[in-house]
């Protein structure tokens, strides 16, 4: 008797030195591993076709005829092994190019063989080149169906583990009737019209029929999928149920006269209903982990500031965190007045904090007498403590891993409550997947009066139009950025690229009438700070810079974004980009500078640019042509990409359904069978802590 556990070298046709190969090369360890390791493709053998059916477009086939004429042709490397294959309808040639004696030897003219190849149009006649062949008797019956191929790597083929070994194997297991038990209750699958998981695992890799292979396929990626949904909904169910959270419940004099006195704007109906999503998560008694996601200037940061409020007006500190100095800065300058204008502290902590500085901060905030801290993540370093740390705001999470936002927890007793805030609208699919364990808040309104930033698509040839467009910009007032690539292989020329375009607008826009800022990653932390100054307070009209800009950077006099060699950025990266602009009054505009040449890709980005201005399409579009795994925030989200078989780009509707489900299941056996635990633990190596549910 076998079952999934049992070690694959003891299956017939195993053995020691192949078990070797299956584990170390393949990761085939156990017959459940074998069962889960997928065909890539099936090559149809249901079928004998004859010769005269042959035409240009037909693909792999299998022929059943008798070898003729088999002759070595050509001498050396040219040399070719060629044979005349016959059936009842015609004949065609084969040919060999390697493995010439074994063949030559073992080739019998006038015998049967059932072959397997492709044939090809060369020169007016068909050939099949390297055919498999298999000696037959005249009339056998060959139907083998759907024959699997398996992805195996050319090295270990060498080692004897091949397709047709796998297909044994699992042909092997078949025979033992192993016990395949199925996770999912009954229920779920009559609902769900998914089949069942041994089932499936027979059919994806000999499916009996195109259809069933489809059903096979579909239970198996919807496995994956809820699994994850599963894992992710029963995570936050712990995470609502054993994890207190600060109550902040009563709404103070701080948040009221920062509503009621120093707020310049009214909120956007978007901005109310988050803020009030956040109170009733914050006084609820449990952990917050919310997630807001807003369009580049859908103005999150107030947002965060009255969350922030919430805190002080019950005796908590807040901090916020944000992925680069600069922006720190910005949100610390921001803030400040008002903190001021309220009577709270407010401190700034970056890698820059002098050390006496530091020293003052660390013991302000560990007795309480700061109220607020801004900073970038100097803010997680273990030595910051915090008298009573009630909210941590989160800036920008695309930068932040899973595991620093854990980090916050050793700071207290109680954690505090989350708020992240991303910019980087991402496809709902991924959404639901990487932030899956939150909450998660939409900004979906600009502030009033935004006008739609215009975006046009200019060649690097264009650049007088552009300096004029400048020139004319400026005598209007405005500022303009200049936004050049920066990509760790090619470090040196990008740089050369921004000198000497720094340069360039420099003869063109000289001083005293214009000034020029620059700024880039070589830069020191305060020169870099202090270009940026000069660009906040209108000193400088042009701001020179590589993407350090690309977060959160708000200089709303700034109208017009010119990004140079537009066509390496990626999609998300340059509508962040375009969204330092547009942040005033005045009508922006994004300039996308390219070469003449662009690969289809890049058209298809920059085209996607100037035609919409809708982060989440912009975001859906990427998804699209460059896979899931490299939109922004994916990488470092700690999630798991890779998929056996499933694929977030085309199978949106299965993971609808499956976190449907798994919502379902989990409402009706909150603490999960016994059986769904061991199979979420052992795909997903799951990192719940399960000593928690006790
Ligand atoms: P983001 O969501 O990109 O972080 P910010 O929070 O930086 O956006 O806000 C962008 C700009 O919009 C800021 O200058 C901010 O003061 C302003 N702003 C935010 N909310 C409103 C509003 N409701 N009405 C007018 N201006 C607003
Ligand atoms: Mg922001």
């Amino acid at each position: 008797m076998i079952n999934l556990n049992t070690d694959i070298q003891y299956l017939k046709g195993v053995g020691e030195a192949r078990a070797k190969v299956l584990k170390k090369d393949l990761d085939i360890y156990t017959v459940e591993d074998l069962l889960y390791f997928f065909p890539y493709k099936h090559i149809d053998k249901s079928k004998i076709y004859l010769i005269s059916d042959i035409h240009s477009q037909i693909g792999s086939i299998q022929l059943q005829g008798r070898v003729s004429r088999i002759e070595t042709i050509g001498q050396g490397r040219g040399q070719r092994l060629s044979a005349r294959f016959t059936d009842r309808t015609g004949s065609i040639e084969l040919v060999w190019f390697k493995g010439i004696r074994f063949l030559k030897s073992s080739l019998k003219e006038g015998e049967h063989y059932t072959l397997f190849g492709k044939p090809i149009l060369f020169n007016g006649r068909f050939s099949i080149s390297h055919p498999e062949m298999e000696k037959t008797a005249a009339d056998a019956v060959i139907e083998k169906g759907l024959m699997p191929q398996y992805s195996i790597p050319e090295k270990v083929k060498d080692k004897f583990v091949n397709s047709k070994l796998i297909t044994k194997l699992v042909e092997i297991v078949w025979q033992l009737q192993p016990q395949i038990p199925d996770p999912l209750p009954s229920y779920l699958k009559q609902e769900q019209n998914i089949i069942d998981l041994c089932d499936a695992l027979k059919h994806i890799h000999k499916p009996q029929s195109e259809d069933w292979y489809k059903k096979a396929e579909e239970r198996l990626k919807f496995d994956e999928l809820f699994n994850i949904q599963l894992k992710l909904l029963f995570q936050k169910h712990i995470q609502k149920s054993t994890i207190k959270g600060h109550i902040f419940g009563h709404v103070g004099q701080y948040f009221n006269r920062f509503f009621k006195e120093l707020l310049e704007f009214e909120l956007t109906e978007a901005q109310k209903r988050v803020v009030r999503e956040i109170h009733s998560d914050v006084k609820s008694g449990l952990q917050m982990n919310r997630l807001i996601q807003g369009d580049v200037g859908s103005g999150k940061t107030i947002v965060a500031f009255f969350a922030m409020l919430m805190a002080v007006d019950n005796g908590f500190q807040a901090a916020m965190m944000a992925p680069t100095e600069i922006l720190a800065n910005q949100h610390f300058e921001g803030l400040k007045p008002f903190a001021d204008a309220l009577g709270l502290k407010i401190y700034l902590l970056t890698g820059n904090t002098k050390k006496s500085e530091r020293e003052q901060l660390h013991q302000d905030l560990q007795n309480g007498v700061a109220h607020l801290l801004i900073g970038t993540h100097a803010l997680i370093e273990d030595t910051v403590q915090f008298d009573n740390l009630g909210i941590v705001v989160i800036d920008e999470q695309h930068r932040f891993g899973v595991a620093q936002r854990a980090k916050f927890w050793n700071k207290n007793n109680v954690p505090p409550h989350i708020l992240i805030m991303t910019a980087t609208p991402i496809p709902r699919t991924l959404s639901m997947t990487i932030y899956g364990d939150l909450d998660v808040s939409v900004i979906d309104e600009l502030p009033p009066g935004r006008k739609t930033i215009q975006t046009q698509h200019l060649y690097d040839t264009q650049f007088l139009k552009v300096y004029k467009f400048i020139r004319d910009q400026i005598a209007l007032g405005r500022q303009i950025y200049v936004v050049y690539p920066l990509i760790k292989e090619s470090e040196k020329l990008d740089f050369k690229a921004l000198e000497e375009g720094f340069w360039q607008l420099y003869e063109n826009f000289p001083p005293p009438k214009y000034h020029i800022s620059k700024v880039h990653g070589d830069l020191k932390a305060k020169d870099k700070a202090f270009e940026m100054q000069q660009f906040v307070k209108g000193e400088t009209h042009i701001m020179v810079a590589t993407t350090v800009i690309e977060v959160g950077v708000n200089v709303p006099n700034a109208s017009v974004m010119i990004i140079e060699s537009a066509e390496r950025f990626g999609l998300s990266q340059l509508h962040q980009l375009r969204g330092r602009v547009g942040r005033g009054a005045d009508q922006s505009y994004c300039i996308l500078k390219t070469s003449h040449k662009l690969s289809k890709e890049s058209r298809t980005r920059i085209e996607a640019m100037v035609n919409s201005n809708d982060g989440f399409e912009l975001a859906e579009i990427d998804m699209q042509l460059r896979g899931p795994g490299s939109i922004d925030g994916t990488q470092q989200s700690g999630m798991p990409f890779d998929f056996k078989i499933a694929k977030l780009t085309s199978d949106q509707d299965i993971l609808q359904k499956a976190r449907k489900a798994a919502e379902k299941l989990l409402s009706k056996d909150p603490d999960l069978n016994a059986l769904l635990k061991q199979w979420l633990k052992k795909q997903l190596q799951t990192t719940i802590d399960w000593s928690r549910i006790g």
